[in-house]
């Protein structure tokens, strides 16, 4: 896969992520989930955060989708504040796609009905026809046959199956940015570069952002622009995924990295 060139820090961040914490628990128990993280992400760019489980990588993705206030730090999104927008505009502009599809569908509702809900969250009024066109064309960009799988219910699908509808669902919305939490995972070895070719294709296609989380090192090196890694709440390192692969300087990161021989 060719790696686009980095884009340089200039012009107006699609996100701007500044000194974002947030705590859990009090007294004793009190831990800082995510440590004064800021980074930004450009236009089109895709940026990975990578770190072992319980690195705070899922909760900087509730944070940066709003599902979880910060307890202090801030969002800038499109040169403002993300909290100026009400959470239907911002998830207008900003989706999701997570590790587990089958707990983010309601098992009751066919794909066509899941697919259909996502469409009434669109701005724009959209006739009958034109619901069904995008549900197609959302089908169809994720590599599904809309009419082998509108009529089914999420247990009927296959794991993978799952994940594109998932995808399916973010994209008719034409985010600006997806966030895709660990969104291999749940899935076969042979399903994952599939993914991840798939939302290369994606940003070529429709030139959203993505934010990548992944405990995968290696899946970051063959996705990704750039590397951003957490350790135990606090982001410890980025860069280019050339040079946090070739010039890791956290120790973290270098014991990330020898876990994957077929980088070095
Ligand atoms: P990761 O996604 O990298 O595995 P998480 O963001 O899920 O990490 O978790 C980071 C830390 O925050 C963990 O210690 C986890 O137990 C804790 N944590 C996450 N969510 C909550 C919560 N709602 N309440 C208390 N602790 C939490
Ligand atoms: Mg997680």
């Amino acid at each position: 896969m060719t790696q686009s060139p980095s884009v340089q820090s200039v012009g107006t961040a699609l996100l701007e992520v500044s000194h974002l914490t947030r705590n859990f628990g009090s007294g004793k128990n009190a831990i800082s989930a995510v440590k004064d993280v800021s980074f930004s992400l450009q236009p089109g760019e895709i940026v990975a955060v990578v770190g072992e489980s319980g690195s705070g990588k899922s909760t900087l993705a509730r944070l940066v989708l709003r599902l979880l206030a910060p307890s202090s730090g801030s969002i800038g999104f499109l040169g403002g504040d993300a909290n100026a927008l009400s959470t239907a505009d911002y998830w207008r502009d900003v989706q999701a796609v997570f590790q587990d599809p089958y707990a983010s569908f309601n098992q009751f509702y066919t794909v066509q009905r899941i697919l259909g809900n996502a469409l009434a969250l669109s701005k724009e009024r959209l006739s009958g026809a034109e619901r069904e066109r995008r549900m197609r064309d959302g089908l169809v960009a994720v590599g599904l046959k809309a009419e082998e799988i509108l009529g089914k219910w999420p247990h009927q699908l296959s794991g993978g199956q799952r994940q594109r509808v998932m995808m399916a669902r973010a994209l008719m919305l034409q985010p600006k940015l997806l966030v895709a939490d660990e969104p291999t995972s749940a899935l076969d070895a042979s399903l994952r570069v599939s993914v991840l070719n798939l939302l290369s294709d994606l940003r070529k296609r429709y030139g959203m952002s993505i934010l990548f989380i992944t405990h995968d090192i290696g899946q970051a090196y063959y996705l990704c622009d750039r590397m951003l890694v957490m350790y135990q709440g606090e982001l410890v390192e980025q860069g280019t995924v050339e040079e946090v692969v070739r010039g890791a300087k956290h120790p973290y990161t270098q014991r990330l990295l020898a876990d994957v021989p077929k980088l070095h």
